[in-house]
């Protein structure tokens, strides 16, 4: 048993806010949301049936308009995640028609976009919206068969679990393949050592994205051979990858300076430049980072994440409903105290989460180290108005 990573979606320590402890392992926030969205779906004894026809899809701008709700800023990846799911739904109509001539292709799609950004945020959001089972997978725990690690078939026995088992509701699910840039190959000329941890995945990714009947081992993990496997069709499970893709900036700018666009002579400031040139992020970009041409095939479709500035970090802290200060707030009320934050605080949190580099992901931490005496003396006061100095004292 790893310590140090979720035992449900392997993700690190590090990359989470928090990691309960089981007798046999851990699981992370993400992992327990997921839970708890399964046992409340279980209980709820009339849950929304899915769509029965291409009318009762909700359209992109209704989908969106959700994500709204939850996920500030990222219009780009908002829309265009939005129009995917719509006509990844659609098409599982189509499919079901007959005597079709035109045979419509699954549209993966790969986010690009720095830790913190929302990226695993958005794939959750959606799914949830469109009730369809969801997991997470990180990819680094994957390796080519027959090395250690999880076989890229342990990718649909989480969504199995998730789907209860019920392997035609697996089949219409979302997988979000969190990390997919670590599993790029090292460098350009693969041919001269085996890349265990890199193409070799890849490779292996390619059979599930690419719509095939695959054996599942129920229990994940790896694979042996007198185990008893479920067989899932991929052909219509959503594939969302994410990944940092750290440098991908540097490979876009040389290729569109040799295009000679000549971006620069706009007199573009630092982040309008920066949002410019991964606007023009394409699947060449991704190949020269090292992902291998087959897959990237898979993913049609390329979006990526702004990188959060300060204003957006403050509308995160306050806007969606379930913002980290109405969260704060309503635990405060529960005692019947009031709390408040004053703009300048929020300010001087969102400052300091930005120093430590884990974008949105941050926020949480500090404004719990922030209010960790006040939540210690609680029941001393009766209002609470928290200001930049308090933030301050604090770190
Ligand atoms: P990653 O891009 O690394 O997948 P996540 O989606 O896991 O990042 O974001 C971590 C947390 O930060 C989220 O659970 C959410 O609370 C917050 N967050 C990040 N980006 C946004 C955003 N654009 N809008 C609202 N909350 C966000």
């Amino acid at each position: 048993m790893n310590k140090n990573q979720c035992s449900f979606c392997g993700r690190k320590r590090s990359e989470v806010e928090m990691l309960v402890s089981g007798q046999e392992g851990f699981i992370c926030e993400n992992c327990i949301e997921q839970a708890h969205a399964i046992v409340k779906d279980g209980k709820k004894s009339e849950s929304p049936s899915p769509a029965e026809n291409v009318a009762d899809l909700k359209k992109p701008k209704v989908i969106k308009t959700y994500l709204d709700e939850y996920v500030i800023g990222q219009e780009q990846a908002k829309k265009q995640l939005s129009i995917a799911v719509y006509n990844h739904y659609k098409r599982l109509f189509h499919s079901k028609e007959e005597n079709r001539e035109v045979e419509i292709e699954k549209s993966n799609i790969i986010m690009i976009g720095e830790t913190g950004t929302g990226k695993t945020l958005l794939a959750k959001t959606i799914a949830r919206e469109l009730n369809v089972p969801f997991c997470i997978v990180d990819a680094t725990i994957l390796t080519e068969a027959g090395y250690v690690g999880e076989d890229v078939e342990s990718i649909l026995s989480r969504l199995l679990m998730v789907a209860d088992f019920d392997v035609e509701k697996a089949e219409r699910g979302i997988v979000f393949i969190d990390e997919i840039d670590k599993i790029a190959r090292k460098s350009d000329n693969a041919s001269i050592t085996r890349d265990v941890s890199g193409e070799g995945v890849q490779q292996g990714l390619l059979k599930l994205l690419e719509g095939s009947i695959v054996n599942v081992p129920p229990q994940g993990g790896r694979k042996h051979p007198d185990q008893k496997y479920i067989q899932v069709n991929t052909q219509n499970i959503l594939f969302i990858a994410g990944g940092a893709f750290d440098g991908i900036k540097e490979i876009i700018e040389r290729r569109l300076n040799k295009q000679a666009i000549g971006f620069s002579a706009e007199k573009l400031n630092h982040t309008e430049e920066e949002k410019y040139i991964l606007s023009q992020i394409n699947a060449i970009d991704l190949r020269k980072f090292g992902l291998i041409p087959e897959l990237l095939g898979r993913f049609p479709i390329v979006t990526y994440l702004d990188a959060l500035d300060k204003e957006t970090m403050i509308r995160i802290m306050t806007e969606p409903k379930n913002s980290i200060v109405n969260q704060f707030v309503e635990l405060f009320k529960m005692d019947g105290i009031k709390l408040e934050f004053t703009e300048s605080a929020i300010d001087k949190i969102v400052e300091e989460t930005m120093e430590k580099g884990l974008g949105a992901r941050g926020l949480r931490g500090t404004t719990e180290k922030v209010l960790e005496d006040f939540m210690f003396s609680i029941g001393e006061q009766d209002e609470i108005i928290l200001l930049a100095e308090d933030v301050q004292m604090s770190s």
